[in-house]
């Protein structure tokens, strides 16, 4: 058997079983009632094809600060200081290999000192929801994506705290439903080159690596490392960086990384 039909098989087995692509970081037993029609009709050849490119991007742990509320933004800098990333996030139905309209994306990161709004006291880590303490939302807000799947946002680089990697967070919403919470992750020779310059560089706890980071290990975090690229050929670190994700997802998925 050669190599593509190995795929094949091993493709048509999972296709009797669920008609799922393999992700643990998104179980998904009991979703028989989502199945599309087309598994039972669509051509193993083409179902490699199309599903080949729609994997599912891997879910991640929600955390203690997401605040649910509707600040509908791209820009949610407000008065921090850092690196400004403008970043693009392409929400793509992985059964269909089409993309999402009208998904709610929710964003929030740390600045670049760790710090999340809502939260500035750094309270201590309880596990039921977590109420905000404060007034301010910076480096919060929520798009709608539009007819491409689309959704964008003007950002910073965010800081570390203690026991995390940087990383930015995010929730898609289809109606009500939670379909996917994730966390975005940065390659670690940009995460050194960042942190050496200011205001980076004036956190002075240690920070930890991808590496090291239980989260980005346990779900597969380096499928959600974003590619940045400087915002022109001539621009320096400084002037900041853009990056595309492709966030492939079950709209019918019912996320459950919620911190409580
Ligand atoms: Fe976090």
């Amino acid at each position: 058997m050669d190599v593509y039909s190995s795929i094949l098989f091993f493709v048509s087995i999972s296709m009797m079983s669920r008609c799922d692509a393999e992700n643990i970081c998104s179980p998904n037993p009991n979703d028989s009632a989502t199945i599309p029609s087309s598994c039972s009709s669509e051509s193993p050849q083409s179902f490699v094809k199309r599903y080949a490119k729609c994997s599912l991007s891997p879910e991640c742990g929600e955390g203690p600060y997401f605040v649910e509320e509707d600040l509908i933004r791209e820009n949610i800098i407000e008065d921090r200081e850092g690196i400004p990333l403008s970043l693009q996030f392409n929400m793509i139905d992985y059964r269909t290999c089409e993309p999402i309209p009208n998904a709610k994306f929710y964003l929030w990161q740390p600045d670049y000192a760790g710090i999340y709004s809502g939260f500035m006291d750094k309270p201590p880590i309880r596990r039921e929801r977590m109420i905000p303490r404060d007034p301010r939302r910076f480096l919060r807000g929520t798009q709608i994506s539009d007819s491409n799947g689309t959704v964008n946002f003007e950002t910073l680089f965010p800081g570390h705290y203690r026991g995390r990697t940087p990383h930015i967070h995010f929730r898609i919403h289809l109606d009500d439903n939670v379909a996917h919470i994730g966390q975005v992750f940065f390659d670690e020779k940009i995460i050194s080159q960042i942190n050496s310059i200011p205001p980076y560089n004036q956190v002075k706890s240690r920070r930890m690596k991808n590496e090291e980071d239980g989260e980005f290990s346990y779900f597969n975090g380096e499928k959600s490392i974003i590619d940045l690229k400087p915002i022109s050929a001539t621009a320096s670190m400084e002037q900041g960086f853009t990056g595309i994700m492709n966030v492939v997802i079950d709209p019918f998925h019912q996320s459950r990384l919620m911190w409580a």
